[in-house]
């Protein structure tokens, strides 16, 4: 068989596209969800890339009690922490935890299981995708029964977004954008569009921005955010992925959980602006592309 020199340009364009730029290895379009329910969408409580007052979540909290656990893939259990195993020792945050090695250097990690170690798990070399790993339980820091749920990417120095590789969820309700807040140590105070402030100094200016699922208690998350201050544009990506770098962990576009979040809300600027009328526009991504713009004028006078 001949094949046209113009067919293997093509085919090799074609491998050259998918080794640099699909961000998706083989092994990790095959992923399916931990927990085997057809109610997954019910049940996410938490994602990926989250405040947790001084860190970042790092994975996908799915509410859950003595359930059965399912590796995500094929692999090698490389670690298994049981309190049991350690009875002299204090609980570890992650409480009884598996870690399973999918190769090509990507890890899945399962949190908060129950006590007592699957049957033969712990002389296991090899895993099969679907294959029960535990059971879901309420062991370590966790306030009410979940799995915590972990993918990383270069042993472990990369955590990425599980929704980058699993099957999606429905989420067709777009992010909520709250007031702009303002805050002055403890204390702080609202601006809606159309208020005036006075201030002295620059303070921090931050928004809440929630993404629910369907229903309210259910969390889909926030994929990208999006400041623009008196026209200029600070794009921030929040959050396919965090990188430990030195010792930090950074999102994609580098920035620290510091300047991500102020006290639990998406940090934007401070407050050190000319008199007169300012503009900040938010605009907030979730995972699944709905988005929400909230635009806020605001007089400020500066006090000496
Ligand atoms: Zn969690």
């Amino acid at each position: 068989m001949y094949i046209y020199r113009k067919d293997w340009i093509v085919y090799i364009l074609f491998l050259v596209f998918f080794g640099f730029f699909s961000k998706i290895t083989p092994e990790e379009s095959n992923f399916i969800w931990p927990i085997d329910t057809d109610s997954i969408e019910q049940k996410l409580t938490s994602v990926f890339g989250e405040s947790r007052g001084d860190h970042f979540h790092n994975g996908l909290d799915i509410s859950s009690d003595n359930e059965p656990i399912r590796s995500i893939g094929n692999g090698n259990i490389i670690y298994s922490r049981y309190n049991s195993d350690h009875p002299f020792e204090g609980e570890f945050g992650s409480g009884n935890c598996v870690w399973i090695n999918h190769g090509k250097k990507t890890l899945s990690a399962y949190y908060h299981m129950k006590n007592g170690r699957q049957d033969g798990l712990l002389n296991k070399t090899s895993i099969k995708k679907g294959e029960v790993i535990g059971r879901s339980g309420n062991t370590g820091h966790s306030s009410g029964s979940h799995l915590h749920f972990v993918i990383a990417r270069d042993n472990g120095r990369k955590i990425i977004n599980p929704f980058s590789v699993l099957t999606p969820v429905v989420d067709s309700k777009p992010p909520q954008i709250g007031p702009l807040i303002l805050s002055i140590g403890e204390n702080y105070t609202y601006i809606n569009d159309g208020d005036n402030i006075r201030v002295s100094k620059p303070f921090p200016i931050t928004v809440q921005i929630l993404d629910t699922g369907e229903k309210k208690g259910q969390r889909r998350g926030i994929f990208e955010v999006e400041f623009t201050i008196n026209g200029k544009t600070k794009k921030k990506n929040q959050f396919n992925e965090i990188e430990l770098s030195g010792r930090y962990w950074k999102n994609e576009s580098g920035l620290k959980f510091d300047e991500l979040y102020f006290n639990g809300n998406y940090y934007i600027t401070e407050s050190n602006f000319e008199s007169g009328n300012n503009t900040i526009i938010v605009k907030a991504t979730d995972y699944n592309g709905n988005s929400s713009v909230k635009s806020f004028t605001f007089n400020v006078s500066r006090i000496k």
